[in-house]
């Protein structure tokens, strides 16, 4: 039986319960996660963004 890769649209035997064709795919799938995650949790998204400039920040305030 074979699959549609869910980023390219290739056709690839579905031996595993890989969503994508290849590694490539694969991690672009990943990325696209990511990037979904973020946008339903854009508050913890920018707590998050907060701290990572906050350490950037010297002393201050
Ligand atoms: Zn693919």
């Amino acid at each position: 039986m074979n699959r549609i890769c869910k980023i390219c649209g290739a056709n690839f035997p579905a031996r595993t319960n890989y969503k994508c064709c290849s590694d490539k795919c694969s991690k672009a799938n990943e990325r696209q996660r990511m990037k979904a995650w973020q946008t339903d949790n854009p508050e913890r998204m920018n707590e998050i963004r907060r701290q990572f400039i906050e350490r950037l920040t010297p002393g201050g305030g």
